[in-house]
């Protein structure tokens, strides 16, 4: 059996990853140069690292070093809205890990025999027969898998008429400051505006912004740093310590869902099927979740039944974190004081199982 995967991000290398370990024939087809990620950091959850272990490579990522779980939810001011239990977390879950996301797919590439490997070829159109126009001709398979991304052309072949992904009105800037103390990770609300960090395993501080504006808004450093001048410590002092250079600024995009994520011999995966909110931290967890179900399922079922038997494990579930994500964050996003005002007074005041159950249920998955 051969297997074609249009995209080599983490969705397409754990594909690639997941396949051959199973003994088939991979090849994954990437647009860019070479493989390999620009951004930032990544937190991988408890059930992305199951399914890394699932293809033998989830202690070697635990190994470069373990996260604190997220330790909540803050005011401008500091103070806690939601405080997780980080202890429990981990005792009932298992481990986080925050790595460079470049780390990551290092790991996965190196997975895959190098041959198997064709970055820069552009996937043109893909035929639910298994067929791939491609910048440098045709390719079949007995399966095609697309884990091409928010803007995926696989998707696009085969659900011509799906609106496409939805710009959710919040944009997002990301960097990597330079090593300095900040405890563990967590998220500062305030009005249509939030501010993340978490610890890297080296002391790097992995920090994330968002907020609300138009699709194509660019906002350099200096605003941001105008932006979050009146926050709590640490944030003015890792804006500060950011170069300009390093931070990447990208629109927030969710895919409205899905009829299928398979069709004919071709299957969708990762952001290509789900893209959804970074809210929960889980797109790249989700990803790699699809990426062993597949596999496994396909191996044993054979292609037709084992892209059915995907389709029904990974669709509702991942339809459900994505729903989920986008609820997470909403109130951050909220701009009207007296709404703002009213939820950091009530959410202090909230039982904490209400918070359990929306964010947990996504840690528990194994294979
Ligand atoms: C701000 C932010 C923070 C996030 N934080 C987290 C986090 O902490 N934890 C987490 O689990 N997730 C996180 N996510 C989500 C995560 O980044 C994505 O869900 C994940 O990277 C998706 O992987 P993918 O392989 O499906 O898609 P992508 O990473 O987009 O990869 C797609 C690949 O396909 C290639 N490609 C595209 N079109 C073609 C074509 N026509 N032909 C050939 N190749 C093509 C692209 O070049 C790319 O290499 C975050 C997302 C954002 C925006």
């Amino acid at each position: 059996m051969k297997v074609i995967i249009v995209g080599g991000g983490i969705g397409g290398l754990a594909t690639a990853v997941a396949f051959h370990r199973r003994g088939r024939q991979v090849e994954v087809l990437e647009r860019a140069a070479a493989f390999t990620e620009v951004g930032a950091g990544l937190t991988i959850q408890p059930n992305g690292l199951r399914a890394l272990d699932a293809v033998g490579l989830g202690e070697r990522l635990r190994a470069g070093g373990l996260a604190e779980p997220p330790a909540g939810i803050r005011g401008r001011r500091g103070d806690w809205l939601v405080r997780n239990d980080a202890e429990d977390l981990k005792r009932r879950f298992g481990a986080w890990v925050t790595v460079h996301r470049a780390a990551l797919v290092d790991l996965l590439r190196a997975a895959v025999p190098p041959e198997a490997l064709r970055p820069g070829i552009d996937v043109r159109h893909v035929h639910p027969d298994g067929t791939v126009h491609h910048s440098e001709g045709t390719s079949t398979a007995d399966l095609v898998v697309g884990a091409d991304g928010v803007h995926s052309v696989t998707r696009r072949s085969l659900w011509p008429d799906h609106p496409g992904p939805r710009y959710v009105g919040y944009t997002t800037w990301r960097f990597l400051a330079p090593p300095q103390p900040v405890e563990g990770s967590a998220e500062t609300w305030g009005s249509g505006e939030r501010f993340g960090y978490v610890r890297m395993p080296d002391g790097r501080v992995y920090c994330y912004a968002m907020a609300n504006a138009p699709a194509g808004s660019r906002i350099g450093l200096d605003e941001l740093r105008g932006r979050f001048a009146g926050w709590h410590d640490p944030i003015p002092a890792l804006l500060g310590s950011a170069r300009e250079e390093a931070v990447l600024q990208h629109d927030t995009y969710e895919l409205p869902a899905l009829p299928a994520y398979v069709r004919g011999n071709v299957a969708v995966l990762g952001d290509a099927a789900h893209a959804m909110t970074p809210n929960l931290g889980q797109g790249a967890c989700q990803a790699l979740e699809d990426a062993v179900t597949l596999a496994r399922a396909v191996d044993t079922l054979g292609v037709r039944p084992g892209l059915a038997a995907y389709d029904s494990a990974r669709r509702p579930r991942t339809q459900r974190i994505a729903r989920r994500s986008r609820q997470a964050g909403a109130a951050a996003h909220w701009t009207s004081t007296p709404l703002t005002t009213l939820r950091d007074a009530v959410l202090p005041l909230l039982p904490y199982a209400l918070f359990d159950r929306s964010l947990t249920p996504a840690y528990t998955w194994t294979i």
